[in-house]
């Protein structure tokens, strides 16, 4: 039987350096004997814009279609601040996503021990903390017609749009009340119904999927600024949440620095099934191409190798790999290893990113 094959799209920034200690774990899975996958390659962002001309070649977006997953890196970067819109390197990104039909956006924020000393919040309200946040991903504000920025008058207007139909709002509800029942069977789902229409129908649809589909599941609803505060508050009170794009993108960066650092912030974005029955699928750390550290060696890869860690869980059913990851995570950050963004107050000395990526693989090897 051929391997599963895995399409990497490293992007710019630090995004190729955080992905080469991706592959070292590829390589390390394969030197085991435990999965090979056949890796190919390929551009995105502004690195394909410098090279084609555009954010995603049509060859690139047909090979992420076939892939059984896709890793990315990361995209963006201040040298393409100024080009126009249609081919700014996050256009790349959004592409990838709409047309694989990736409308189900997985962030989890979960607290490893060692690190709940630098959360911006107190010890008590962050330790073990492990929640997922489940965002709509392919429409809303950030897709809606009309958007532009008209003339009316002799003013300008910018305007976006909020649109969610019916059957958007249904899967993404089903996709969280699946996660939440391999998890703690409860869910919380966030709009702003006092003050939009899209977010009556949300709250309705979500209800309704809930107590025709899953009422096994413990189903709660709350406003998204309330969410906001509950979330800085006492965060443990949520398992699985499911939001729209908008909120979701927002409530997602704010958990973030839950956990201490972007740094560590692995994502998910799942679609509907293929043939072979494995869901679309792309993975990517929820940080950007972070170009003040660029090319310095200080970039934390945990985030992007816990994104492949999610992929061995979720396209490849390697639950238990998956979970040789993150163990091995656990247990490079409680003996102290640390990239820059991890460092405390009072100092101490760094790792680099390859060194990072070196002790995890160690921690593996011990596992065995
Ligand atoms: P960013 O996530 O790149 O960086 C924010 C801060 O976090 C920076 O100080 C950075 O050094 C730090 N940081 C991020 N990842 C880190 C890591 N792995 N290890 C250590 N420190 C890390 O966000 P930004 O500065 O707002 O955006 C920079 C560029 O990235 C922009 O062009 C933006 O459009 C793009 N971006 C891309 C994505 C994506 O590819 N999914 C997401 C967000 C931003």
């Amino acid at each position: 039987m051929a391997n599963p094959s895995l399409l990497i799209l490293a992007g710019d920034g630090i995004g190729p350096e955080v992905m080469d200690e991706v592959k070292k774990i590829i390589t390390w899975f394969d030197a085991q004997g435990i999965v090979s996958f056949d890796v190919s390659e390929g551009l995105v962002g502004g690195c394909s814009y410098d090279a084609h001309g555009t954010p995603l070649t049509d060859e690139t977006m047909a090979r992420a279609l076939e892939a059984d997953a896709v890793l990315l890196g990361a995209v963006g970067g201040p040298k393409y601040d100024k080009l126009d819109f249609s081919v700014k390197p996050e256009r790349g990104l959004l592409r990838l996503r709409k047309e694989m039909d990736l409308f189900s956006n997985l962030r989890p924020a979960q607290c490893f021990d060692a690190l709940a000393d630098f959360s911006s919040l107190k010890r008590e309200v962050v330790a073990g903390l492990d929640i997922v946040i489940v965002r709509e991903l392919t429409s809303g504000v950030y897709f809606g017609e009309p958007r532009g920025i008209f003339v009316e008058g002799n003013e300008r207007v910018g305007i976006n749009t909020q649109r969610y139909t019916e059957s958007e709002i249904a899967r993404v509800a089903r996709s969280a009340f699946e996660l939440a029942r391999k998890r703690s069977n409860k869910v919380c789902s966030m709009e702003k119904a006092n003050v939009m229409e899209s977010g009556i129908l949300w709250r309705e649809v979500v209800q309704e999927i809930h107590d025709k589909e899953y009422p096994d599941v413990a189903l709660t609803h709350m406003y998204a600024d309330n969410g906001a505060m509950q979330l800085c508050r006492w965060p443990k009170q949520f398992d699985v949440i499911v939001t729209d794009n908008l909120f979701g993108d927002i409530l997602s960066d704010m958990a973030a620095m839950l956990t201490g650092s972007l740094g560590m912030l692995p994502s998910a974005s799942l679609g509907l099934p293929m043939e072979n029955g494995r869901p679309k699928a792309l993975y990517e750390p929820v940080h950007g191409s972070a170009p003040d550290i660029t090319g310095m060696g200080k970039a934390n890869p945990i985030a992007c190798i816990l994104s492949f860690a999610m992929a061995l869980r979720y396209s490849f059913s390697l639950g238990d790999e998956a979970s040789r990851v993150e163990k091995a995570v656990e247990k490079v950050l409680a003996d102290g290893v640390r990239t820059a963004d991890l460092m405390g107050p009072e100092g101490g000395s760094p790792v680099s990113t390859g060194q990072m990526g070196d002790a995890i693989i160690a921690a593996m090897q011990a596992s065995l």
